[in-house]
């Protein structure tokens, strides 16, 4: 990633209902370990790329939103209510920053690919990363 990179996309969910639009500089572009991205992916990291929450807004629908009562810092994830596709997670932790599932994206190949790893302290044997990516115990904002 260059620095201040910036970027427009479009996204939504599974079954359609849930649209949105992101713009702005990339703040991070992460894969993500931590026990609750696992939870929704289904066992594996996830990937996320993270957008000021100023430049994202949805074009059709509204989602709903969970609030995780287990984490330190309040943080909750964004979900369509019809289909249940997570959109994006946010944490308290990191005001004005949306941290949006690459998956959504319209067109996923805009992404590039992480620049680093998160909460690597919740990896697995069976999660194998790219040794190149700078590996971080935690979010390193909060280390
Ligand atoms: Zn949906
Ligand atoms: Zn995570």
């Amino acid at each position: 990633m260059t620095d201040n990179e910036s970027l427009t996309f479009t996204g939504g969910c599974y079954c359609g209902e849930l649209r949105y639009k992101a713009s702005g500089t990339v703040l991070f572009k992460a894969l993500c370990h931590c026990e609750y991205c696992q939870i929704f992916s289904g066992g594996m990291a996830a990937l996320l790329v993270g957008m000021p929450a100023d430049g994202f807004s949805y074009s059709q629908g509204d989602a709903k939103k969970s609030v995780n009562k287990h984490s330190d810092s309040p943080s909750y994830r964004a979900f369509c209510p019809s289909c249940g596709t997570h959109i994006y997670a946010a944490s308290d932790m990191s005001p004005g920053v949306v941290s949006i599932k690459v998956g959504t994206m319209d067109d996923t190949s805009l992404y590039g690919g992480p620049n680093m790893a998160l909460q690597c302290q919740d990896r697995h044997s069976y999660h194998t990363v790219d040794p190149e990516l700078p590996c971080f115990d935690q979010w390193p904002w909060s280390e």
